[in-house]
């Protein structure tokens, strides 16, 4: 946290807040409407995306995620409360006994395309020279799997230059939710626990719900600080923040191109680019199950002219990825992680 929100906190001022400043706060309380942001709100949260992560790899009681994950008891049924609230979730008694199971619903399950999306950025941009962690078999084809992001109108895969975007019926603006983690560090070393994992490396780039929104904004052409900073309503720090450690990452570059005073603009490179799969994945995604039947975009692929939903498919049989149809195998020793202590990431 930083020091001046800290203090902040601890002593609330009794002086009443300047008018100027009480209007900002308020217009910053409004976001563009995302299906993208909405499906963030759930999985940049560290623990809920791995528990999720956890409960593809089959994962259903109590224990079993807390041995997987190493995570505190009160969080972990704090998360799994939440994420049953959500409907990610849903809990079954198993057998006779008082023991709780906790399975994926048809909402949770259909995520599996955006982690898979996900999955991919990092085995590509991420795993450091060496094989990815995981090899996906599509079991439908039998074939070893790399799944890519196509158009579900004529099957062909989608980059970010593919597509045009139009405002679609729940375009607009809404009250961003409250206690939303707005102002959280984007540390993002606390997706790295439990299984080595090629999402966990990505979402440690783009997980902070702010760093992707802002390379969302890269998606739209929206290049220059202030327009961006404009567009998302965000606090200046925390963009000056994202974009250098987006920078740093080499999900962006950064151009002079004004001098005196300088300004910058801020440039997609071929990796920042690559991130389109998983967002449009997760785009369709917050479309399905959180948009109330209003997407509040609409894309258009340039190549074939037609409105298409993403769709994340096999690149051997072309066939849309489910969860049911995958089998891993581990390119690393199980036993070599798993005792992780616990490790507090809130
Ligand atoms: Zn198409
Ligand atoms: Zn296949």
């Amino acid at each position: 946290m930083p020091v001046a929100a800290k203090l902040q906190r601890a002593k609330p001022s009794t002086r009443p807040r300047p008018k100027t400043a009480v209007s900002r706060d308020k217009a910053a309380r409004t976001e563009r409407n995302c299906s993208v942001a909405r499906t963030l709100d759930i999985v940049s949260d560290a623990w809920a995306f791995l528990i999720i992560r956890e409960a593809f790899f089959g994962t259903q009681t109590f224990e079993a995620f807390r041995s997987a994950l190493g995570i505190p008891r009160a969080t972990l049924t704090d998360r799994l409360r939440k994420l049953t609230q959500l409907a990610i979730f849903r809990q079954v008694a198993s057998g006779s006994s008082q023991r709780k199971e906790y399975r994926l619903t048809k909402m949770g399950f259909d995520l599996y395309p955006s982690f898979i999306a996900l999955m991919q950025f990092g085995d590509r941009w991420l795993a450091g020279g060496k094989p990815p962690p995981l090899t996906l078999i599509h079991t439908p084809c039998g074939c070893d799997s790399h799944p890519r992001v196509t158009c579900s109108y004529c099957g062909e895969a989608v980059g970010a230059r593919d597509a045009k975007y139009r405002d679609g019926p729940g375009a607009g603006r809404s009250a961003a939710k409250e206690g939303r983690n707005t102002r959280r560090a984007s540390d993002g070393s606390r997706f790295l626990t439990g299984r080595p994992s090629s999402v966990s490396r990505a979402l440690e780039i783009i997980g902070d719900k702010w760093s992707f929104m802002v390379v969302r904004e890269g998606f739209f052409g929206n290049r220059r600080y202030d327009k961006i900073l404009n567009e998302l309503a965000i606090a200046p720090n925390i963009l000056t923040d994202r974009l250098n450690r987006l920078v740093a990452s080499g999900v962006f570059r950064r151009r002079q191109y004004q001098s005196s005073p300088d300004r910058h603009e801020y440039l997609l490179t071929d990796m920042g680019l690559d991130l389109y799969g998983p967002f449009i994945a997760m785009l369709r995604w917050g479309d399905r199950w959180l948009a109330k039947g209003k997407p509040p975009l609409i894309l258009t692929h340039l190549a074939c002219g037609h409105d298409f939903e993403p769709s994340v498919d096999c690149d051997r049989c072309k066939q849309p990825i489910v969860a049911a149809d995958m089998r891993y195998r581990l390119a690393y020793d199980p036993r070599s992680f798993g005792a992780l202590g616990p490790r507090s990431v809130d």
